[in-house]
């Protein structure tokens, strides 16, 4: 019990003794020096000079007589423990006061003693005692203390609770967890409160009473203000000896971070498998549609002004081109459109679309613009406004009685920080175009589905769902990311974050297509797989007066090139082909006829080098379906247009 240094005599115990009597301080020391443990005995004769050396070296133990000079009874104990807190004390009392002596010891003092009546021995043992026990119960506050220290600074939500559901304890993790500004707010609410029913309370309490416990247990639960919260938990039954359950003590882990990043990846991953669907129908689709319309339009050049069949072509033309508007939107969704993509100054474009969408918007909606004076981003304007149609057209949707539309930008750093959303966008400057209406909100089991393509909650004949899929797809495809926020009632906000571009606006940057001019008498190369086109093209082409040859693919092309002596003026080609990609196919042709303009035709494009090539001007492109027009007109001008050199062939190399 007593210290020991190593391998040395045991080092005696430091005893401060405050007596003023002599006689008796005599009497003691003799005691203590013929005593088995070493004592070394400090004597004074005062309280104060007692406090003082207190202070300046360290005591194991502290003899004390209350009746001093310059204090006395009850008063001196106090002021001893208040200047040596946590040392034990043996107080000293005459017969006539033994009763402080005890008041003592109920507050604190280990022992007294009445003087002059210490039989030999007894104070050495008194002394050894006082000192075990005030150790034992030093070790035990500070076990103590560390437990309570562990269950509170715990990350890990911490409760104990009786079977019935009534919370004993719970630290302060487990308060902040559920939204509590207080351990007593959370321990006063009952575990039932914090499950979403209560049955499902009992029921975990029926299976830690028969399994003991629950690891790794997932339990959600309801934070205080009644929102969902996910937790993993680790649950332990107490039991009596006889086995009765008698508390649940639970650790529990905040797993709703990890839940909804896993949702929002199912989620994603779902929108890009539906994508993919999508996208290849579309492109299946453009094919049966080109030729479609072209029949329709031959068949109606060939019908007599007043031939009675021309409305029911009329009808077919009509059908296919609200078909092939389907299958852009579709095409916009799976991110497979080519886009023309400019810097474009997105105050610009809104300003520009503010008449047509007061227009869309109707008389009892009012447009609110808030825009920010810089707003370059590098996106297609078109496709951009389609974005702000689609989004004004669902927010008149949503005000079937009126009310206010605003659009904002505004710039918007989103910095590196720990906190942020790892699933929203990357660091670094963007603008956000949000759209908000004051309509009927969104429901929280719509909101998982609103961008697939075909949901919708409106009446059949209303509703296409493809209005937030297009919005999504032009978003995603032109690096951004969309958000919503609701309140049922209240209204809807749709935030667009877009890369900012620090590059100006290029002049000119709207060109007009509609050419009038689309006949010639070149050399065309027409290659493509798919005959039902590549006859639609070629009898336009040929009708317009060019020379055509036609490939079935991107080898038979070659072949025929080969054997070609003429000049090739211009080489219109598909893009997605078998056996050789519409891509590869034009770099061998440009190698062999080098600035030969080309215009690819196609659904889409999976192509990045392509995308960036005709993004840049590199070579041009028509979207399937096209009207036979349309192509004859970009023929045109593709024709007339200055030869760029070979730009296919430097394309694949070059980095910018
Ligand atoms: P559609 O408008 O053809 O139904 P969308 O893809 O544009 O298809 O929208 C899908 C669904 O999202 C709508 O049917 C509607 O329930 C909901 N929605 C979209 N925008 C809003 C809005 N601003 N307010 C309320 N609900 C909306
Ligand atoms: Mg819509």
């Amino acid at each position: 019990m007593i210290s020991t240094p190593r391998g040395g005599e045991p080092s005696p115990v430091r005893v401060l003794l405050i007596e003023d009597s002599k006689g008796d301080a005599r009497l003691l020391r003799e005691d203590l020096e013929i005593s088995t443990t070493p004592f070394e005995v400090t004597h004074v004769l005062r309280l104060d000079e007692g406090l003082a050396r207190l202070e300046q070296s360290p005591f194991d133990l502290l003899l004390l007589d209350l009746h001093l000079p310059d204090s006395q009874g009850f008063a001196t104990f106090e002021a001893a423990v208040q200047r040596a807190p946590g040392i034990p004390i043996v107080v000293l009392s005459g017969l006539s006061d033994e009763r402080t002596g005890a008041q003592a010891v109920q507050n604190g003092a280990q022992d007294y003693l009445v003087k002059g009546q210490i039989p030999p021995g007894l104070l050495e043992r008194t002394l050894r005692y006082a000192m075990e026990r005030s150790r034992s119960s030093a070790a035990l506050r500070s076990s103590e203390e560390r437990y309570r220290q562990f269950f509170e600074e715990d990350l890990a939500g911490a409760f104990i609770a009786t079977p019935d559901g009534a919370m004993l304890a719970c630290n302060p993790a487990f308060a902040r967890m559920f939204g509590f500004d207080t351990v007593e707010a959370a321990t006063a609410r009952s575990v039932g409160s914090y499950f979403p029913n209560v049955d499902e309370a009992v029921a975990m309490r029926e299976a830690i009473r028969v399994g003991k416990k629950l690891v790794d247990h997932a339990l959600p639960l309801r934070r205080a203000d009644g929102t969902p919260i996910h937790t993993i938990g680790n649950l332990i039954g107490g039991f009596s000896p006889g086995g009765d359950l008698q508390e649940i003590k639970g650790y529990l882990f905040d797993d709703s971070e990890r839940r909804q990043l896993e949702e929002e990846l199912r989620q994603s991953q779902k929108m890009e498998s539906i994508g993919r669907l999508a996208g290849g129908v579309a492109h299946d689709f453009n094919n049966l549609l080109t030729v479609i319309l072209g029949y329709a339009d031959t068949v109606l050049e060939q019908c007599e002004p007043s031939d009675p069949r021309r409305a029911d072509v009329e009808e077919i033309r009509v059908a296919g081109l609200r078909a092939a508007a389907l299958t852009q939107q579709l095409l916009a969704f799976s991110r497979r459109q080519v886009l023309q993509v400019r810097v474009i100054d997105l105050t610009d474009v809104i300003l520009h679309l503010k008449r047509m969408l007061t227009r869309v918007l109707g008389e009892t909606v009012d447009l609110v613009t808030t825009l920010s004076p810089n707003g370059h981003v590098k996106a297609d304007a078109t496709q951009i406004e389609q974005v702000l149609i689609n989004l004004a057209l669902n927010a008149r949707d949503a005000m079937p009685e009126g009310g206010t539309l605003t659009i904002a930008t505004r710039p918007l750093r989103i910095l590196p920080d720990a906190a942020r959303k790892p699933s929203g966008p990357p660091p670094g400057e963007y603008i956000e175009l949000s759209v908000t209406d004051t309509g009927h909100g969104i429901e929280p089991d719509v909101l998982p589905k609103l961008f697939e393509p075909f949901f919708t909650t409106k009446k059949s004949g209303r509703g296409t769902g493809l209005g937030l899929a297009t919005v999504y797809g032009i978003v995603k495809q032109s690096n951004g990311e969309i958000s919503v926020e609701t309140q049922i009632g209240k209204g809807t906000t749709f935030r667009v974050h877009l890369p900012l571009s620090r590059e100006s606006v290029p002049e000119g940057a709207r060109e007009d297509s509609t050419g009038t001019d689309s006949g010639g008498a070149e050399t065309i190369l027409l290659v493509e797989d798919e005959s039902a086109v590549r006859f639609i093209a070629s009898r336009l082409l040929r009708s317009k007066g060019y020379s055509v040859i036609e490939a079935v693919n991107g080898p038979d092309a070659l072949d025929q090139s080969g054997r070609h002596s003429g000049v090739i003026d211009l080489l219109i080609t598909d893009l997605v082909m078998p056996r050789m990609s519409g891509r590869e196919f034009s770099e061998q042709f440009l190698r062999l006829r080098p600035g030969t303009p080309v215009l690819f035709i196609s659904g889409y494009t999976d192509d990045d080098v392509v995308r960036d090539l005709i993004a840049r001007g590199g070579a041009a492109f028509l979207q399937k379906p096209f009207e036979p027009e349309a192509l004859a007109r970009t023929a045109r001008r593709l024709l007339d247009g200055p030869r760029a050199p070979s730009p296919l062939v430097g394309a694949s190399s070059s980095g910018d």
